[in-house]
């Protein structure tokens, strides 16, 4: 049913996976450890990924202050949303604070035709 995931949920993982990318290429400069220009190149990627998940991370910090407690209708769990339409962290049930919204199929444009 679900192949949207919460948004925090959905930021955070990016976050993740660009400290794992960073890491990757700093490794991968070991192997041209006989060439220090290379190396260096390698290492300064790595450390350019690392700073930029730590940014997403400050930014999921910013984006967390606006979340909005809700109780979920389906699991009774205390989840965060954010912006008219989200999910459920626990179990991706749709939620929205828009009544107009209510009871449509869950669509992640409604938050993008929000904004601005
Ligand atoms: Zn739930």
């Amino acid at each position: 049913m679900a192949k949207y995931s919460s948004k925090i949920n959905k930021i955070r993982s990016f976050a993740l996976s660009l400290i794992f990318i960073g890491f990757i290429v700093m490794y991968g400069g070991i192997y041209f450890r006989t060439s220090p220009i290379i190396m260096t190149i390698f290492m300064i990627l790595g450390l350019l990924f690392i700073i930029a998940s730590t940014i997403v991370y400050f930014w999921i910090g910013m984006l967390s202050t606006r979340t909005i407690q809700v109780i979920c209708p389906g699991c009774g769990k205390t989840t965060k949303m954010l912006g008219r339409v989200d999910m459920c962290m626990y179990c991706r049930e749709p939620l929205t604070l828009d009544p107009t919204l209510e009871g449509k199929e869950f669509d992640e444009s409604y938050n993008k035709k929000s904004r601005k």
